[in-house]
């Protein structure tokens, strides 16, 4: 696992404005873009559809954004033409960064007629975007669709100002406020009024200190609406906009649940690489956010072909498809929360029916954590990177038998790139930096790769265990954090909840999964607080995590040379018993075959261990043992 920047778009874009200002836009093939940029043609039709799809679609979904701008900008009695700026603005911020870019992109457009036909469909649809939007904040027709119209055509006359500026002292949302306000002045009206997004220049707001008020009376009814007395009074508040918490919210907004998400940085891009195995993504994902799909391959103490498709996320795809259209999104830092009540840094307090809380793994020391370096290396450099390997124990990494093992993780990105990784699956504490690359550099230069030392480097380190919540029933990784009876306070997701894999660190696919089902059952309007904890943690889940973290407490405990050797016995298992340690939640009997086949086929010192390691365990998962086992 690791991250990778992924450039072959920009790559390509860069490339075929080049092209269309050398030779022109009607002589210029795929195949030259492709070529310019160093691609293959197969490469360019996976970021695009054709040619004249470079020059329009950006990074990011500029109707989401609108969609975002018009939402964030609504506060009670505010006139359509402000949020019309609000989404102007964070539109302008999007696009602001490189005039000369956009500059040399509108030549190639104003050039040609078919181009210039294009640009005016998509501002067309934007205007569409905006006029929508201002009816989901009750707007009614026609003030929303003249607002949308009288905003766009503001938007045209700044850009094009924008470009012929060459003072330098005005930015593109100055130009386009500049252009609306003087629209409203030919109206006789006043300009309208700075909104959030134009003094942060983002899509983020921060929404305004206000007194604590109390939390919602009555039964714990998670509403799908809320009359909202105002912006800090949700239905829901999401706490943290990773995978668990981005997937939730675009989710609820999608089903119309009135929605807050907060993180410290809403808008940062995510860098991992995320995996899963392909039959643990959820159906609602679109195969667009999948970004390679291989046969993966094992060696412990010998080589294995594994049944199971193994996949790499389009991590910058997955981000984008997640939009946040519909939540209103606060950037601040959590201070705490409870079951209705969130205190954020700026002094602001959210109330809720919902607190989900997907605020990841917290970087404590007393947890295990998974460590890997990685690289990124193109997929010609040997034939061995032609293969995914899911995880390589062999010893060529410069380690002897009694040292702590560590793996080599090989996968694909795309057609020509493959991320390397020596990989420290869990410790307490885990290997280190300088010691991974170590042994990543020594194994591959035993099999014939030499670092140029100019490859991107990918840092891996995250625990494998939830924080710790005692009592709490969302957080069952452990014996001691099974359910003890205490009402929840949040509803947790993600790694913040435990859902993540306690022997193997995975949780994205899971976390995708879970968050449809949170959101249906909150869009149904029927559900109550502790519905949703039996939804994220039915019993058989909560039994099969028990199981799993035995696998931790086992893994944590093997002599250095006895990994490989459980690895093995892993590996030779039965593809259904194998996929019963690492993915079902639904059949603990399932997990536990898994377990006690994997242990029967290990030499008689390891099984003590795993077999003294299931101990501690026994009470909770005594039930499982006695119903199915015996
Ligand atoms: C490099 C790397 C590679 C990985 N690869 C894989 C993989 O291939 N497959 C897999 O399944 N798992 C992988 N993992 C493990 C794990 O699944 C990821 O860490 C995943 O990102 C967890 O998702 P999450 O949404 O639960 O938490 P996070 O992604 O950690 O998101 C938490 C969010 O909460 C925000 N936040 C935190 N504290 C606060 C606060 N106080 N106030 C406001 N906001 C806050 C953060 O800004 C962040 O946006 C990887 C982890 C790493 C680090």
């Amino acid at each position: 696992m690791g991250r990778w920047e992924p450039d072959a778009r920009g790559r390509l874009m860069a490339a075929a404005v080049e092209l269309f200002l050398e030779r022109g836009y009607d002589a210029t093939t795929v195949a030259d873009i492709a070529d310019r940029a160093g691609l293959t043609e197969r490469t360019f039709f996976r970021h695009y559809g054709d040619k004249r799809e470079v020059l329009f679609a950006g990074p990011v979904d500029v109707h989401d954004v609108l969609r975002t701008g018009v939402v964030t900008s609504t506060r009670p009695g505010v006139a359509p033409l402000t949020l019309v700026a609000g989404a102007l603005d964070a539109v302008c911020a999007l696009l602001q960064g490189d005039r000369e870019r956009s500059r040399r992109r509108q030549q190639v457009i104003d050039a040609h007629d078919v181009l210039r036909e294009r640009e005016l469909i998509k501002l067309a649809a934007m205007a569409d975007t905006i006029a929508q939007a201002l009816r989901g904040q009750g707007v009614a027709d026609p003030a929303a669709s003249l607002a949308a119209e009288a905003g766009l055509a503001a938007f045209k006359v700044g850009w094009e100002q924008w470009m012929t500026d060459d003072s330098g002292g005005r930015d593109l949302t100055d130009h386009v406020r500049g252009c609306l306000d003087g629209l409203v002045g030919l109206a006789g009206g006043s300009p309208a009024p700075q909104s959030p997004t134009q003094a942060q220049a983002t899509t983020k707001t921060r929404t305004q200190p206000v007194k604590d008020s109390p939390p919602p009376r009555g039964p714990p009814r998670v509403s799908p609406t809320h009359e909202r007395p105002d912006a800090t009074t949700a239905s829901v508040v999401v706490l943290g906009l990773g995978p668990a918490g981005r997937s939730v919210t675009h989710l609820l907004a999608r089903a119309g649940v009135d929605v807050v998400a907060v993180d410290t940085a809403p808008d940062r891009p995510w860098r991992p690489t995320y995996a899963a195995w392909h039959d643990e993504l959820p159906a609602w994902l679109p195969p667009t956010v999948v970004s390679t799909t291989s046969p993966a391959r094992a060696f412990a103490t010998s080589e294995h072909e594994l049944a199971r498709r193994y996949c790499v996320l389009d991590t910058v795809g997955l981000q984008q498809h997640l939009s946040l259209g519909g939540a209103r999104v606060v950037a601040a830092r959590v201070l705490d929360a409870d079951a209705h009540r969130v205190h954020l840094d700026d002094g602001t307090a959210l109330t809720a029916d919902l607190v989900v809380d997907a605020r990841g793994s917290r970087p404590d020391p007393t947890l295990a954590q998974q460590t890997a370096i990685g690289v990124v290396l193109p997929r010609s450099s040997a034939p061995m990177l032609e293969q995914t390997w899911f995880m390589d124990w062999r010893r060529d990494n410069g380690t002897g038998p009694g040292d702590p093992p560590s793996f080599l993780y090989v996968v694909p990105l795309d057609d020509e790139h493959v991320l390397v990784e020596e990989t420290c699956l869990v410790g307490r504490p885990a290997l280190g930096f300088d010691e991974l690359r170590r042994r990543l550099h020594t194994r591959l230069a035993a099999r014939g790769i030499r670092l140029t030392g100019d490859e991107r480097e990918e840092h891996v380190r995250f625990a494998v265990e939830a924080p710790a919540a005692p009592a709490d029933p969302t957080t069952p990784t452990s014996t001691a954090r099974m359910p003890g009876g205490r009402r929840p306070t949040t509803l947790r997701l993600g790694a913040r909840g435990g859902l993540m894999h306690p022997a193997t660190g995975y949780s994205v696919a899971l976390a995708l999964d879970v968050a449809e089902r949170v959101a249906t059952a909150v869009a149904d309007g029927t559900t109550t607080a502790s519905d949703l904890e039996a939804l994220v943690w039915p019993r058989p889940a909560r039994r099969v995590q028990a199981l799993r973290a035995i696998g931790l407490t086992t893994l944590l405990r093997l002599p250095a040379d006895g990994v490989a050797q459980f690895f093995e016995a892993f590996f030779r298992l039965p593809t259904a018993l194998q996929r019963g340690y690492l993915t079902d939640r639904d059949h603990p009997a399932l997990t536990l075959a898994s377990m006690a086949s994997m242990a029967a086929r290990l030499p008689p010192s390891l099984t003590k261990i795993a077999v003294t390691s299931a101990l501690p365990a026994l009470p909770s998962t005594a039930s499982v043992t006695r119903r199915r086992v015996r």
